[in-house]
């Protein structure tokens, strides 16, 4: 094929086939992306298994690349070979939502690179005019390579859904769930000047690995082994924790959590529930009394990449020691293998195409 281009293709769920396919043209408004690193996520894992329906054959929604080609009336400063992350939210444009540049709360509900427009598994990526004029292409700086660049959608989520909870200064935080996105939400609540940060999960591997990782965390809590809410009755003196961010998908868990929580604290539903099993009871009257505090979380934004770009290169959280493994593209079926087996010690892991 003369202008060929190796791609993941989901054609059934739970099978990906490596194949040669056609190179997209970019038409109007529409730019093309050399992909340069795209990172599996938890919620391609659902998609990989057949449990959550994407309506295209490549997935993959957290991408950096180069630009390599433009449609015509493409907006101003974007051209060929500036290096791009790529919001995944495209929204209406003209929602009261998205008047505000809110695209992931668009009333008319938003679409998605890598749901409904082909993603990053693959050498190039066609990015929509939508998404182009949207402000989706959002430029890296020199110092922030392509690995890291993945990490500013997954991160960008974790900061907006945690944007209205105050940590500056807070005692003691709890995120529930030890893989990357509770990971990442730890690291935020730290950043943003928590004091104490502990991670609940009931896989001691999973702990292992962010031990092994010497993360700044203060407390690995084996959720199996241990009590939590007689460990945090224990730790704070029978106070409860200031916040809890609940990063796994096990609705049992929010009714559970509401109980550990101190006066005035923040319950951050930041998982989603399976669409079909999201109903729980909980007790109202904790929340009414303690005056709590409950955050959703859907996605992200601009804004949010552009935070989270400033906590990469500042420092305030290292990227990089996040990243455990890396593959290429012709490697997809082992890198996944490698991502979904708990006892491997893998965190993030990169495909490089
Ligand atoms: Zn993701
Ligand atoms: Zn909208």
């Amino acid at each position: 094929m003369k202008n060929g281009m190796l791609a993941a293709m989901l054609r059934t769920p739970g099978a990906i086939t490596l194949e040669n396919v056609e190179r997209p043209d970019p038409g109007p408004g529409e730019i093309l992306l050399k992909v340069e690193a795209c990172a599996l996520c938890g919620t391609d894992k659902r998609v990989l298994a057949g449990q959550k329906p994407v309506s295209v054959p490549i997935i993959g929604h957290e991408i950096a690349g180069t630009i390599a080609a433009l449609g015509q009336g493409v907006r101003p400063g974007l051209a060929a070979g500036m290096r791009c992350a790529v919001q995944t939210v495209i929204g209406c444009g003209d929602c009261p939502m998205c008047l505000v540049h809110r695209e992931n709360l668009c009333e008319r509900g938003f679409t998605a690179i890598g749901y409904a427009y082909n993603g990053g598994f693959s050498e190039y990526i066609l990015i929509p005019a939508a998404a182009v004029a949207q402000g989706c292409l959002i430029p890296l700086p020199n110092m922030m390579d392509a690995e890291l660049g993945t990490l500013l959608e997954p991160l960008s989520c974790g900061i907006n859904g945690l944007r209205d909870i105050p940590f500056a200064g807070m005692g003691h935080v709890g995120v529930v769930g030890a893989g990357v996105i509770g990971t990442l939400n730890g690291l935020i609540a730290r950043a943003r000047g928590a004091k104490r940060v502990s991670i609940f999960n009931r896989s001691q591997g999973k702990l292992d690995v962010l031990a092994g990782l010497r993360l700044p965390f203060d407390d690995l809590v084996n959720m199996a082994v241990t009590d939590p809410a007689a460990w945090i009755a224990g730790e704070t003196g029978g106070r409860g924790l200031d916040c809890v961010i609940l990063s796994a998908s096990e609705k049992s868990l929010a009714g559970r959590c509401l109980p550990w929580l101190a006066r005035g604290g923040h319950l951050s539903l930041f998982a989603g529930m399976p669409k079909d099993d999201c109903v729980e009871p909980i007790d109202l009257n904790l929340i009414h009394y303690r005056e709590l505090h409950l955050h959703g979380a859907n996605s992200s934004v601009r804004r949010d990449y552009e935070e989270a770009m400033e906590m990469l290169t500042s420092g305030r959280i290292d990227g990089k020691s996040l990243i455990t493994d890396r593959f290429p593209l012709k490697e997809f079926a082992a890198a996944v293998r490698k991502q979904n087996d708990p006892a491997s010690g893998a965190l993030k892991v990169v495909i490089l195409p």
